[in-house]
């Protein structure tokens, strides 16, 4: 394997890949843990006074993170959790604190239906190669970021009804070997 510098990135989604949020309530996918989290920004003022709203039940796997780290790539958080990531996601599955990409507001899809976080991470990846999984993409997005980012990248469409499964992270894994 070669140097950090050349690892391409990996853009990690939260609610889908990690939280897969559209697995029927009762039925937990297995191998996941059920947490409840209020963080500040769901409730709307700083803590400790939060209470305006229900924490949301969040699954996680905690099998994902060491996975995750075992991925020839850099690891950096692409979610509206944004640096809330770091803090209630990363520990639960094991990840260490990660570089967050901050979006920009309004969070409007683009011209033809282009996901609104694209263009953000094309801009952050800089010509570097990116893996990005999230349960949002689309070909529109392959299409958009195949004009616009001269290196390589793999949009990659997580089912958020099953979150990450093994064949997901041997795609990953198969690609970024394929990079170096
Ligand atoms: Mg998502």
């Amino acid at each position: 394997m070669t140097g950090t510098a050349t690892r391409p990135l990996l853009f990690l989604d939260v609610d889908g890949p990690l939280n897969p949020y559209a697995a029927k309530p009762t039925r937990r996918p297995d191998g996941y843990q059920t947490h409840r989290i209020l963080t500040p920004s769901m409730a709307g003022q700083p803590l400790p006074m939060p209470g305006r709203r229900k924490p949301l039940r969040v699954w996680l796997n905690p099998d994902h993170g060491p996975s995750l780290l075992a991925l020839p790539y850099d690891l950096v958080w692409a979610t509206t959790w944004t640096d809330e990531a770091n803090e209630w996601i990363a520990p639960r599955i094991g990840l260490p604190e990660l570089p967050v990409v901050q979006w920009p507001r309004p969070r409007q899809d683009g011209p033809g239906g282009v996901f609104w976080k694209t263009a953000t991470l094309v801009e952050w990846a800089a010509g570097r190669p990116f893996a990005w999984v999230d349960d949002e993409v689309t070909d529109l997005d392959v299409a958009w970021v195949s004009v616009r980012h001269r290196a390589p990248a793999l949009l990659h469409r997580v089912d958020p009804r099953h979150g990450l499964r093994a064949d997901d992270f041997t795609a990953l894994a198969s690609w970024a070997v394929a990079m170096i």
